[in-house]
């Protein structure tokens, strides 16, 4: 099969490579549309520590099943199924909560730990072979581009149901990206009343500005100022950081009101530091914050469902699409922000 391999850090190619075969518990996917995120950016350039090379990555992706392992009876051929890239080991103390994301046993595949596109291999290929507990099935309105956002679907909703949005309240959404694209439609779906979403780039914030109920772009305080002008007055009862910048952390606690709650969502790396935060905005301002990693076991399946009745609309999200013969042109097209672009959609 024709494949994305990662040889080394910063080396790839699209090359053939042996078709897997679905092992014991798991599915062989016909990968049918896959696309790629900042953190395959991390990837690629070796700074993913789980990550071994050589490398299939992928971790955005749907596909049709074509072939079972061994004791599979959750799915058939012929099924159209997204997937959720956190397989825990299902017996560690956390994942015993559903916490996938959050298993004490990173890495170990022999404890059945697999983090699909990061630990063991993804969707950038033709196939892939994938444990059922990661498998979730599109619902028939949603097309294979749609399916692809499985994954970044579930992210978004667990941010805000960290957060515990209430119906009427508002929220401040930062980061112009698909996730906080996502979360500023799960929070609109969820009953918020009053959604602005924040960001520095004009171009993008003009494409997805019907996603929300406004958009605002600047930076730094002016940030801050306008967008609590945005929700009318004495800042959000919620917001939703997706930016994964320190500076947007300290935005996100600076626009909560006093007793709000603040999800920390965006990818961090080691290193990253908050400053700049008076600790009495979050002591005296009598606030809840939160970070969210990933999605936890299963939580994609709803998100699939906001996407099939048009709560969440991820078309204007797919700004490029491209074969997956020509992934060095889809990659430069996304790592370089070619004409706007968010999601690069590959088509195997
Ligand atoms: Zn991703
Ligand atoms: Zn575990």
């Amino acid at each position: 099969m024709r494949a994305v391999v990662v040889q080394a850090a910063g080396r790839f190619a699209v090359c053939e490579v042996a078709t897997p075969a679905p092992g014991r518990g798991q599915a062989l996917v016909r990968v049918k549309a896959s696309t790629v995120c900042g953190t395959d950016q991390k990837i690629f350039a070796g700074q993913f520590p789980g990550t071994k090379f050589p490398h299939i990555p992928g971790h955005e992706f749907a596909g049709e099943v074509v072939e079972l392992g061994e004791g599979v009876d959750e799915v058939r051929p012929g099924d159209r199924v997204g997937i959720e890239v956190h397989v825990g080991c299902g017996r560690c103390a956390r994942c015993l909560e559903g916490l996938y994301q959050l298993c004490l046993n990173y890495g170990r595949a022999e404890k059945g730990h697999a983090h699909i596109g990061f630990t063991v291999p993804g969707g950038l290929a033709e196939y892939a072979a994938i444990d059922v507990r990661a498998l979730h099935p599109l619902p028939e309105q949603l097309t294979w581009d749609e399916g692809a956002f499985c994954d970044n679907v579930g992210v978004a909703l667990y941010a805000v149901e960290r957060g515990q949005l209430r119906a009427g309240e508002r929220v401040a959404v930062i980061g112009a990206g698909a996730f906080g694209a996502l979360a500023a439609q799960v929070a609109r779906a969820s009953g918020a009343a009053r959604v602005v979403l924040v960001g520095t780039r004009a171009e993008r914030l003009q494409r997805l500005a019907g996603l929300a109920d406004s958009v605002v772009v600047a930076s730094g305080e002016t940030a801050v100022g306008q967008t609590r002008e945005a929700l009318g007055g004495d800042g959000a009862d919620l917001v939703i950081e997706f930016a994964g910048t320190s500076e947007a952390a300290r935005q996100a606690i600076l626009l909560a009101r006093r007793g709000g709650r603040v999800v920390l969502a965006g990818s961090t790396g080691p290193g990253r530091e908050l400053s700049g935060v008076d600790l009495s905005t979050i002591v005296r301002g009598h606030l809840d914050i939160y970070g969210s990693l990933a999605n936890p076991r299963g939580i994609s399946r709803r998100g699939l469902e906001l996407i099939a009745r048009r709560a969440v609309d991820v078309r204007p999200l797919i700004t490029h699409c491209f074969a997956l013969d020509d992934f060095a042109e889809a990659w430069a097209t996304f790592v370089e922000r070619r004409d706007g672009a968010i999601r690069v959609m590959l088509h195997p």
